[in-house]
């Protein structure tokens, strides 16, 4: 415990420093005197200070000694986010002598901020208003004092007062943007959800939107001679994209561009602009026409596949009015361009981030599962407004996407550009904390880390992040972006890239896992309830010779690895059976006709579904593995459907229900020896974690992106704590108990 200051002084001094603030000019200065000031007499490795940005709800890190101090302006918490979000949130001092042993507590990447132990924030309030926190950090146990937290909230009294004003004599004097975040013009952003995390900054455009506010302006030029120049750098541009899209997405993607590149090259589709362009019409006027004729043509087709091109032909168009309007070859493509799109095909996600776009931004109300975890693994950042809302976006609105917080900015400032771009650095150098081979816990316990695939790329991050394996391969992917069904030897080729690149160790390849929101973009056979619907493995069974295909594919492609098959929305054991005579009828043909297979895969499923939960004893004894897909089953256990923004809020991977679900899995598989895992998001959330392994889960398999995380969450985890806590835990009946007692962990 830290020897008892006098902290009459400090106090003091910041309201000397409050007093003199009138005749500087500049915040940062202040608020830097002040941290320096406060750490300095309270001996604190960090002293940081937050301000409230009201409009958001987010608290802004505006000055630090100790942290990084590129974090500054960067970094930000969530109100009731961490310690210090929660102290502002419920307006109370937090003192910890381990801070980073509270459940409460966040670590935040990139800010150095891992190696403090103590923890004290205090929120800056004037009555019932919150404007921020002061923040005091120490790399030794317990350094703070009862009598610390009162002098951090007298100093906290002080700073408030002068903060608010600061803030009108800024406005005064006109010297700068306003002071307090809180306060920036809340009209400039539109709050969103986040679908794949990252920054995208450039100028919207509508998906298959023409993209052409300006139109061409060449009056006396010829325009046949410009039609044709701009036809053939389309199609250069369009085979460069296809030729990169098979170096970089050869197993999702080969013919992205197909239909595009065949109309441009059939002689009619440009012959009626040419003969629209000798009859008089401008060349834009003429490529419009035609593709509006097209578009309108396709989409009176009876046949749902030749409806599904109108997309590719609005797309074309506005390829040809992009290259009729510049001369100058840009590659054509989508850099600096952020997409605004109402629905949003896996196919169509493929070509957008093939053609480089900086982000997406979805009108559509939700994003499904699909997509969401796509646009990931393409490392495209992406958001979704509320259903009905589209932000009043426009074509040619400058924005800045912030797919980590959820906020679109619309004409950002250059400051803001900066702050982004310092966001962007901090945000790599989270990507490249690696590790080697499994996580282990505070007092040495190893948990086993293995990969979520869903295309080649995340095999290579999987590598870099030290993952042991692959614990879900989500094998609909190429199914779901090509929109249809790849034979056997495609199959093969996929499969064959996926096992070679991957990791040592166990290669888990799960059987198609479409229905539910993972549909082809335009289904056959439309269901009033999906989610209930064929789904998954009764899809398979359903589809028997696709089945055999698949099981075929993936017997030969796991020569040689430990290869497992795991079989996805598993209801009863009678499923599992039939699916598994069908991976011994596979190999008894591949044996028949010579074909070299792996003899002997592990065969496992998904619990995920509240009948696999209460049969998971019975699983355990027929099954050579589980895999808890907790995605789905929060989701059918509370009956709540994530998307739906009416009932996100219920689902909660804490309810007692799904701990206790998730524990009798765990306790099945160790009863009959049968290993047991979890590749749902809630393996990866920290408050789940602790309990997970409370209950004696080893295995946890995520997004690979995240593994660098979880390792350090594990780390922080001591597992005897756990296991006393998760009976505690287990014997709450309701959400807020479960929450609360994890808080004060
Ligand atoms: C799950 O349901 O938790 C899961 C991992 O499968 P998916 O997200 O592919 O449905
Ligand atoms: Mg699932």
């Amino acid at each position: 415990m830290a020897e008892r200051r006098d902290n009459i002084d400090l106090v003091w001094s910041i309201s000397e420093l409050s007093g003199l603030f009138e005749r500087r000019t500049n915040i940062d200065d202040f608020l830097q005197a002040v941290v320096d000031r406060i750490a300095e007499h309270l001996e604190s490795d960090v002293c940081s200070v937050y301000l409230l940005d009201e409009a958001e709800g987010r608290l802004v890190l505006r000055a630090t000694r100790g942290l990084d101090p590129g974090s500054v302006g960067t970094v930000s918490l969530m109100l009731g986010e961490g310690i210090t979000g929660t102290a502002v949130k419920e307006l109370r001092p937090i003192r910890e002598a381990r801070g980073n042993r509270n459940p409460l507590y966040k670590f935040i990447p990139g800010t150095n901020e891992e190696r403090y132990q103590s923890f004290l924030a205090v929120p800056i309030r004037r009555g019932l208003s919150r404007i921020g926190a002061i923040v005091v950090q120490h790399q030794k146990q317990d350094q703070f004092t009862a009598h610390d937290t009162r002098a951090l909230q007298a100093i906290a009294g002080q700073l408030a007062s002068t903060l608010e004003n600061v803030e009108m004599i800024m406005e005064l004097h006109n010297r700068r943007a306003p002071l307090l975040p809180a306060r920036r013009g809340a009209a400039e952003q539109i709050p969103c959800q986040c679908a794949a995390e990252g920054i995208a900054v450039g100028r919207v455009v509508h998906l298959g939107g023409v993209d052409d506010v300006v139109e061409p302006d060449h009056d006396d030029e010829d325009q046949e001679a410009a039609f044709r120049r701009a036809l053939e750098r389309t199609d250069r541009q369009l085979e460069a994209l296809h030729r990169e899209l098979d170096e970089r997405l050869a197993d999702i993607a080969s013919l992205i561009f197909g239909t595009h590149l065949l109309m441009l090259r059939d002689e009619e589709f440009s012959g009626l602009m040419v003969d629209g362009i000798r009859n008089g019409s401008r060349a834009h006027v003429a490529v419009r026409t035609i593709v509006d004729r097209y578009v309108e043509m396709l989409s009176a087709s009876t046949n749902p596949r030749t409806r599904e091109k109108t997309q590719d032909v609005r797309d074309l168009g506005s390829r040809l009015l992009r290259n009729l309007r510049s001369e100058q070859d840009d590659g054509g493509d989508l850099r600096g361009r952020v997409v605004l799109a109402h629905e949003l095909f896996p196919s169509d996600l493929v070509r957008i981030a093939a053609e480089h776009a900086e982000g997406i931004i979805l009108t559509g109300g939700g994003a499904t599962a699909h997509i969401t975890i796509l646009a990931r693994s393409l490392e495209i950042p992406t958001v979704f407004l509320r259903a009905h809302d589209d932000g009043n976006l426009s074509d040619g609105d400058m924005v800045a996407v912030d797919a980590y917080e959820g906020v679109i900015h619309r004409d950002p400032s250059p400051a803001l550009l900066e702050r982004f771009e310092r966001a962007r650095e901090l945000h790599r150098i989270d990507e490249t904390v690696r590790g080697e081979g499994p996580a282990f816990t505070r007092d040495g316990v190893a948990v086993e880390l293995l990969a979520n695939v869903n295309i080649l790329h995340d095999v290579e991050v999987a590598s870099r992040v030290g993952a042991a394996g692959i614990g879900l391969y989500r094998s609909e992917f190429p199914f779901l972006v090509r929109n249809d069904f790849p034979s056997e030897i495609e199959q093969l080729g996929i499969y064959r890239r996926i096992a070679e690149r991957a990791p040592e160790g166990p290669l888990v390849f799960r059987t198609l896992d479409i229905g539910g929101d993972k549909l082809f973009s335009e289904s056959e056979h439309s269901e009033a309830n999906p989610f209930l619907g064929l789904r998954g493995i009764r899809f398979s069974l359903a589809h028997r010779d696709l089945f055999d295909e698949q099981l075929r594919a993936m017997l030969r492609a796991g020569v040689g690895r430990d290869l497992r098959i795991m079989f996805p929305m598993i209801a009863s054991v009678e499923e599992f059976i039939v699916a598994r005579s069908r991976v011994l009828a596979m190999q008894k043909d591949l044996e028949a006709e010579r074909i070299d297979h792996h003899r002997s895969p592990l065969l496992g499923v998904m619990i995920e579904l509240p009948s696999a939960v209460e049969l998971a004893s019975d699983f355990a004894r027929v099954t050579d593995f589980m895999s808890i897909g907790s995605n789905d089953l929060v989701m059918y256990l509370l009956a709540v459907d994530r998307a739906n923004e009416r009932v996100e809020a219920l689902y909660q991977p804490v309810h007692p229900a799904v701990l206790r679900s998730f524990k009798r899995v765990v306790n099945a598989g160790r009863e009959h020896d049968c290993p047991v895992s979890i590749c749902g998001e809630a393996g990866g959330d920290p408050q789940v974690l602790r309990f997970l392994i409370g209950v004696g889960l080893r295995s946890i398999s995520a997004d690979p992106a995240r593994i660098p995380g979880i390792r350090t969450t594990i780390a922080q985890i001591d597992s005897r704590d756990a296991a006393r806590l998760a009976p505690e835990l287990l014997a709450m009946s309701t959400t807020d108990d479960v929450l609360q007692r994890l808080r004060r962990t």
